[in-house]
């Protein structure tokens, strides 16, 4: 297992940001990373996972503890059954299903990072979410000190939200497992209005495989959200705040306030939720709020594509960044009386 000591971590995260951890390991394999959550646990040492570092803020100071960044390799297809290692890179595998006539994750192209991270906040995008074709979740449990198998009906997925996230110290992914559907060589139902719009079709439709992927790409490409080191747009965690869910009467007090700062006769983003909750959309709020793409001066700004992605513009410290998500979030609850919360995870550091 490879070992460095004080070892820079920005590089493995999309942000390129934060100090260095104590000591970094590097597992290629499911019996290595045991071993290393093993050795951690034991010594009482703090553990950091790591996959694609695209959604984690670290902290300026950096991590006092092991770091482990999982390189595991595995992809196995069988009919339309999938078994992932957890280290796989999860746009990769999107591809290769799409190639292989499968569909379920056409719609999740593009989205940066591992696929043993896919589970922890339910990875959603265009319309499609993991919980709809994950089945099984293999995992190191470290309360019981052993692997376990946590079927779909136990990972407690939710909008942006696993039973993984709510206990982050509990479970280690090793294996991920998806049943895929063929149908045909064409994509699931099109859910999503602007894919397709895109695509010229009506929701509900299915169309062929590489053409939902490519299209996904295409307009996620426009918003910044596909990796380019080249493009500043795209050094951020992708949406930094999740879309807000409010009560029936968070949302009545939520389109009070519209009324009175943007006029009665504008309607704010509103998805039924379930259980009475109505979604409305950060990105609104926060470009509604006075903050539009571009915003700042520093070295940390809101994307020029995507008024919900905060980028490093090359020099930012996590702090920089961090002070600009407290801006956009004091100035949302200033304007609308709504709290954002951040997506991605923060090491060492809270907003
Ligand atoms: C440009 C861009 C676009 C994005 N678009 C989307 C999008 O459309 N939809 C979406 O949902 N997300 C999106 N994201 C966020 C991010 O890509 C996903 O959350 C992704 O699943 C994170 O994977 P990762 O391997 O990079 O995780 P990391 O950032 O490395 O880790 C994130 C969290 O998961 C934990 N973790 C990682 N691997 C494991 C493991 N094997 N076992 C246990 N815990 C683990 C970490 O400890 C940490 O808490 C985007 C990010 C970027 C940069």
């Amino acid at each position: 297992m490879q070992e460095l000591y004080e070892a820079p971590l920005a590089p493995l995260t999309t942000l390129r940001l934060g100090g260095p951890a104590d000591r970094l390991r590097t597992a290629t394999t499911d019996e290595e990373v045991v071993a290393a959550v093993r050795e951690a646990d034991d010594a009482g040492e703090p553990l950091l996972v790591i996959g694609g570092g695209s959604n984690l803020v670290i902290a300026d100071k950096g991590f006092r503890g092991t770091a482990l960044r999982v390189a595991t390799t595995g992809f196995r297809l069988d009919g339309a059954q999938l078994e992932l290692a957890a280290g796989e890179n999860w746009s990769a595998v999107v591809e290769r299903t799409v190639q292989a006539g499968l569909a379920g994750v056409e719609c999740l192209a593009g989205i940066p990072g591992s696929a043993g991270a896919t589970p922890i906040q339910n990875v959603g995008a265009y319309g499609q979410e993991v919980a709809s074709t994950l089945t099984e979740v293999v995992a190191y449990d470290r309360r019981l000190r052993r692997t376990v198998t946590v079927p779909r009906d136990e990972c407690g997925f939710a909008y942006r939200h696993s039973r993984f996230k709510a206990d982050p110290d509990r479970f280690v992914v090793l294996r991920v497992r998806f049943a895929l559907d063929d149908a045909g060589g064409l994509s699931g139902p099109v859910r999503y209005a602007e894919t397709a719009r895109a695509l010229g079709v009506r929701p509900g439709e299915r169309v062929p495989l590489a053409e939902a992927r490519e299209t996904v790409l295409k307009l996620r490409a426009g918003k910044g959200m596909v990796l380019d080191p080249e493009d500043h747009d795209t050094w951020s965690a992708g949406s930094f705040f999740t879309n807000p869910l409010l009560t029936e009467a968070e949302h009545a007090a939520f389109l009070a306030r519209v009324a009175e700062r943007l006029g009665p006769d504008v309607a704010p983003p509103a998805y039924a939720a379930g259980e009475g909750r109505t979604k409305t959309s950060a990105a609104w709020l926060i470009d509604r709020a006075g903050f539009t793409k571009g915003y700042g001066d520093g070295p940390a700004r809101i994307s020029g594509k995507h008024t919900l992605a905060l980028t490093n513009r090359g020099s930012a410290s996590t702090e920089d960044l961090l002070t600009l998500a407290r801006e956009v979030r004091e100035g949302v609850r200033h304007a609308f009386g709504v709290t954002l919360v951040n997506e991605p995870v923060t090491v060492g550091c809270a907003l």
